[in-house]
């Protein structure tokens, strides 16, 4: 997220008048973008994470662990002048503000060059050092920035520290108080206007994991409120027997995830590493599971995507082709005279992609048109809604910058509405501004993003970034050690793909990846599911097969595996032999082994770790709820594992044997550098 607009946000009765006017403005401005960048090339592969961060506030007296509230200041501190800013930018370190007033989010402040193996080597410690930070910042022992991808008790009685009732008019929840939600105008705003398009409140169902003791409904929703007029919701079906029902944009918006963004050194390698990356993004969803209590529940699945998805989802009935809640409200609160150009859409705003740009290369030879390498029409198979005017107004640029499946892309995400629309930057220029562009772009929520550069990136103005590419499916993990990992892995992975576009192809229909975006929510999906995978990712064909996480990871009899490409990426790039006896390299070694000892079901998923410790926590009662007790110490264990302390062997049952001795061994100081 970049810096936050200032200014009055438009309530959705006003901000829908002028929706055309967003995507009319926003299209030039994307049109204008392609002008000045098209032609960037040898751009370096300059990289970067995400890391978010929930601050949990233990009170050992009481054994309670809950969400701070009341901590937020600390972001202005990290970014304006004064001591905090200054630590953190000694540091290399940059805090974002998140949906929730619990949330903090932090990035290098620099990017890292993915050139240099050393910066491949430094991502942990600048990890490291942001959480010494920000603990600095919020300078209270007792409230910790946890790398949790869901709070447990989130909406459960009492949660937030100061206490907080859920009453709150931006999102009318029966469960979350609107004091979670970021005290930024943007944040309610946003939050109320997904709700009024819609014209319901979200209903997010997910499915309960059943045990002997668990009962049939959801027992939390409270039926006689009679505060708003959308709190009989759940009674007229929103909420769905065997699930756990949530009601608010918190629920999703409130999770925390790790993001890697590259930077390619052109458009077109920018395009294939998006094709390339398309379905590792279920693959390391599934990987990366980290979330499987939502509201006190234990959930019958991992993963925190399909949450975040219904929890943004600003859809009318008639768009999800579903009967409304309450009769003659088809329509949510769309204009009047738009309702004659409605159409179906499938998927929410947060979803997983729905078309690949194609991997589209220019020959040296002259005269000889531009054409795809792997790519082929047919892979995009299943047909999203796109915006017919924009599709053509894209195709038909002088320019020639936009082919179809990259017209197709950017028509795909201009069917939505923008939802946060501010009264002061309404009149833009579109040779500068991309105001109108990023908020049709950064409200389309998907696994991976293509960003543009601006218009002031011009070929010769390299300090400007360039065309990259966002990897953003994958749970956030709860030690620096795992998210240093998963990122580096991403990016060099994706760096293996600028290097070899004629020779890497992992090009399968579009609706496999889909499927495979299904099972990577399954409760242990890791062990038990086959996805859909490319038979052979060095050949010109299409073949897919369907392989476990262990083949896709490590190989297998018709597989070289992940890993190998990485290791032979590493060899071929850097020079570099990874072994654990290389002390230069070594921990990259590790990166490695964690990631292959979680793919064979060797070490278990962060989410298979924390379900495993609520059902065995002798306060469980086999009804599938987590109690004030079961939360504090999972939060306690969470953060003690965070440190790498081995108190009741917890780090080896998490990291196993030969990591966690590795890890003891080889901390990484908390100190200032
Ligand atoms: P967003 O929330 O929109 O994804 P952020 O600013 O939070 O954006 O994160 C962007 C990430 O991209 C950061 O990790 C940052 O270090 C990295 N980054 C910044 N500049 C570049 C660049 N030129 N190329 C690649 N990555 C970059
Ligand atoms: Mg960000
Ligand atoms: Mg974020
Ligand atoms: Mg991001």
């Amino acid at each position: 997220m970049g810096l936050l607009s200032l200014g009055t946000p438009l309530p959705w009765e006003e901000s829908r008048q002028y929706s055309e006017h967003i995507r009319k403005n926003g299209l030039a401005q994307l049109i204008n973008m392609f002008n000045a960048a098209y032609n960037r090339s040898d751009d370096k592969y300059l990289w970067g994470d995400e890391v978010e961060y929930i601050l949990v506030q233990f009170n050992e007296k009481l054994k309670t662990a809950k969400i701070n509230i009341d901590k937020d200041y600390i972001l202005e501190d990290l970014n304006k002048s004064g001591e905090m800013f200054e630590l953190a930018k000694l540091n290399n370190a940059n805090f974002h503000p998140e949906y929730g007033r619990f949330m903090i989010e932090a990035t290098p402040l620099k990017p890292y060059d993915g050139d240099s193996i050393d910066d491949y080597l430094y991502v942990e410690k600048n990890m490291n050092m942001r959480r010494v930070v920000a603990e600095r910042a919020l300078n209270d022992s007792n409230i910790k920035p946890l790398t949790i991808t869901s709070y447990p008790l989130m909406g459960v009685g009492n949660f937030t520290e100061p206490k907080s009732e859920p009453n709150g008019n931006a999102s009318r929840s029966l469960f979350l108080p609107d004091e979670i939600i970021n005290r930024h105008v943007r944040f309610p705003t946003l939050t109320a206007n997904i709700r009024k398009r819609r014209g319901e409140k979200v209903a997010i169902n997910i499915p309960m994991f059943q045990d002997k003791f668990t009962s049939k409904n959801d027992e939390s929703i409270p039926l006689n409120r009679g505060l708003f007029p959308e709190d009989e919701e759940p009674s007229l079906g929103a909420a769905k027997p065997g699930h756990i029902y949530l009601d608010s944009m918190g629920f999703g918006m409130g999770c925390s995830c790790l993001q890697v963004t590259v930077q390619a050194p052109n458009i077109n390698k920018a395009r294939y590493l998006y094709d390339s990356w398309a379905n590792l993004a279920p693959i390391f969803l599934s990987l990366t599971a980290a979330a499987p209590i939502f509201k006190g529940y234990l959930a019958d699945q991992d993963v925190r995507w399909n949450v975040i998805s219904g929890a943004v989802d600003d859809r009318t009935p008639i768009e999800r082709g579903v009967e409304p809640l309450r009769k003659g409200h088809e329509y949510g609160n769309i204009r009047e005279d738009h309702k004659d150009h409605v159409q179906r859409i499938p998927k929410s705003r947060y979803d997983s992609i729905d078309s690949y740009l194609g991997d589209l290369q220019t020959s040296n030879e002259q005269n000889q048109e531009p054409s795809y390498r792997f790519f082929k029409e047919s892979l995009n198979d299943i047909s999203p809604p796109i915006n017919d005017l924009v599709l053509k107004l894209l195709l038909n640029d002088p320019n020639k910058h936009f082919d179809k499946p990259l017209a197709s892309h950017f028509a795909h995400l201009y069917i939505r509405d923008p939802l946060v629309i501010f009264n002061e930057r309404i009149n833009q220029n579109n040779e500068q501004d991309t105001d109108h562009f990023e908020n049709i772009q950064s409200t389309n929520w998907q696994t991976l993003r293509f960003k543009p550069p601006t218009q002031a990136a011009t070929p010769d103005n390299k300090s400007i970034p360039g065309w990259r590419v966002e990897f953003r499916s994958m749970e956030i993990q709860i030690t620096d050690f795992e998210n240093a990992a998963f990122s580096t892995f991403i990016a060099l992975i994706g760096q293996a793909f600028i290097h070899h576009p004629d020779v890497l192809n992992f090009y399968i229909p579009i609706s496999k990846i889909e499927e495979n975006m299904k099972l990577a929510h399954k409760r242990d999906s890791v062990l038990n599911d086959k996805f859909f995978f490319k038979k052979n990712v060095l050949d010109d064909g299409y073949e897919f097969g369907e392989f476990t996480m262990d083949e896709i990871i490590n190989g297998g009899e018709n597989f070289i595996g992940l890993i190998a490409i990485v290791k032979t990426h590493l060899k071929n790039n850097f020079n570099i032999d990874l072994t654990k006896d290389d002390p230069e390299h070594s921990r990259l070694y590790y990166y490695l082994l964690l990631i292959s000892k979680r793919a064979s079901g060797e070490i278990p998923t962060t989410a298979n770790f924390i379900r495993s410790f609520v059902t065995k926590h002798k306060e469980y009662k086999q009804d599938s709820k987590i109690n004030d007790i079961i939360n504090y110490e999972l939060l306690e264990k969470i953060n003690r594992i965070s440190n790498y302390q081995n108190e009741n062997n917890e780090l080896v049952e998490f990291f196993g044997e030969e990591l966690s001795t590795y890890l003891i061994g080889n901390k990484l100081v908390r100190e200032q550098y």
